[in-house]
């Protein structure tokens, strides 16, 4: 695949300093910094339409945050990140949210640094976290195959050792973002088919190795968010190879409780920002004049404050133990039952205009609602199914027998 980004892949400006909210700055003197910064850099709206020029809107904000010292809140300040207490971090992601700025192109800085951060060698974590975080590069997850999604130690591309490089054969499936990617963090199967969880390998693969098709995969919204990838004899050097040959299993587990600390974070704040101009909407249409209505919107209310607090509880647990641990699938299990009923509210309450997307006359909002509504259909199987969470809850909350989640 050609990547449109290599161009500026090399460019890695020095960060500006970080702001300082670790020695006792309060946090709302961060807030009112970043609230400044976020109102006079703010990058307007996306471009319509070309998946590539929104790509590159991503990539120039995340490099104005880089350069600014606002990039990366749990990051350390070594690789440009603010490193950032939680109190702050809240704060951050819910200042980003408020401002509406968009979101860091590819799964880098939420999966793939921290990893590389944990596992990776000081050459790795040199070459590729600073470009990461300033989205020089984007970053795409290559973990699930067509027969290996929940079970993911199914998976089934194989990396035979060749000299100094793995020679990677097979197919991923549903990698988001990887059509506009120039790196994939993925996993390999290194041992035999039968091995599982013992068997796998965790490989940083360049998206332009020779080899590699990348196909975008239409979705129901009538976007293509995900891809599937082919892999014939791509040769991927030794040196790009996270952790120890067969020890990727551990490596992927890490970066799986990543995503799910920052997303609860991120969520949280997100999904009160949508629903708080859902109600604001509502008001405006009238729509609330309606008893019935307005005793929807009261109960619905009541859900994203549960959501709020079953986020906290995640961050609480990582307060305590430095990692987000099991009950960390509640909150996620949460957050994805109440996005899409967030959007199933708003397309009953607002009418039947709220079906129309932007091409339509009538539209509301430019078919923004409708859209986030096809789109959160994906909520409950993205980043692990909710039937998966709930054997999750089962099995390491509840203390139920370990008959369900496939782990090896
Ligand atoms: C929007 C979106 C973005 C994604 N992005 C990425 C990405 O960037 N990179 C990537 O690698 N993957 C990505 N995925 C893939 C995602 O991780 C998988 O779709 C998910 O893990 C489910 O796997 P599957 O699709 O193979 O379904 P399957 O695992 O085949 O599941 C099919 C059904 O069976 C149920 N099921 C399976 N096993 C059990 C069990 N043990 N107990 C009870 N029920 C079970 C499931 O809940 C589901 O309802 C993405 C998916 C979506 C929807």
């Amino acid at each position: 695949m050609t990547s449109p980004h290599t161009e500026t892949a090399a460019v890695v400006a020095e960060p500006a300093a970080a702001p300082d909210t670790r020695d006792g700055a309060p946090v709302d003197a961060f807030r009112a910094r970043l609230r400044a910064f976020l109102s006079a850099e703010h990058p307007g709206r996306s471009p319509k339409g070309d998946r590539g020029a929104r790509t590159r809107w991503q990539q120039d904000w995340a490099a104005t945050l880089f350069d600014h010292g606002f990039a990366g809140p749990s990051w350390p300040r070594e690789y440009g990140g603010c490193d950032l207490g939680l109190d702050e971090q809240i704060v951050y992601y819910q200042e980003l949210a408020r401002a509406r700025v968009p979101g860091h192109p590819g799964n880098g800085p939420s999966i793939a640094g921290p990893t590389i951060l944990t596992f990776g060698t000081p050459a790795q974590r040199e070459r590729f976290l600073q470009p990461m975080l300033r989205a020089d590069e984007v970053w795409a997850q290559g973990f699930s195959e067509p027969e290996a999604g929940s079970d993911l130690p199914a998976l089934r591309t194989t990396a035979r050792l060749d000299g100094d490089a793995y020679v990677v054969n097979g197919q991923k499936v549903w990698s988001s973002n990887a059509d506009v990617a120039d790196w994939l963090f993925a996993l390999v199967r290194t041992g035999t088919q039968q091995s599982r969880s013992a068997g796998i390998t965790y490989l940083l693969i360049d998206l332009t190795t020779s080899g590699i098709t990348v196909r975008p995969i239409r979705d129901l919204s009538g976007g293509s968010h995900f891809c599937e990838i082919f892999f014939d004899d791509v040769r991927v050097p030794v040196d790009n190879r996270i952790g120890e040959q067969d020890g990727g299993w551990g490596v992927a587990r890490a970066s799986l409780g990543h995503e799910r600390a920052t997303r609860a974070l991120s969520q949280a704040a997100l999904f009160r920002r949508a629903w708080d101009e859902l109600v604001t909407l509502l008001q405006d249409r009238g729509a609330l004049a309606d008893e019935t209505a307005r005793d929807r919107v009261a109960a619905f209310e009541i859900r994203v404050r549960i959501m709020q607090l079953t986020a906290q509880r995640t961050i609480d647990q990582i307060r305590r133990t430095g990692e987000p641990g099991a009950a960390s699938s509640t909150s996620r299990l949460y957050q994805s039952l109440l996005e899409q009923g967030l959007y199933e509210l708003a397309m009953e309450l607002l009418g039947p205009d709220a079906v129309l997307l932007d091409a339509d006359s009538g539209a509301v909002q430019g078919g923004r609602w409708v859209r986030n509504y096809l789109r959160s259909r994906a909520a409950t199987i993205g980043t692990g199914t909710a039937e998966i969470q709930r054997n999750t809850i089962a099995e390491r909350v509840l203390g139920l027998p370990q008959i369900f989640t496939p782990t090896r």
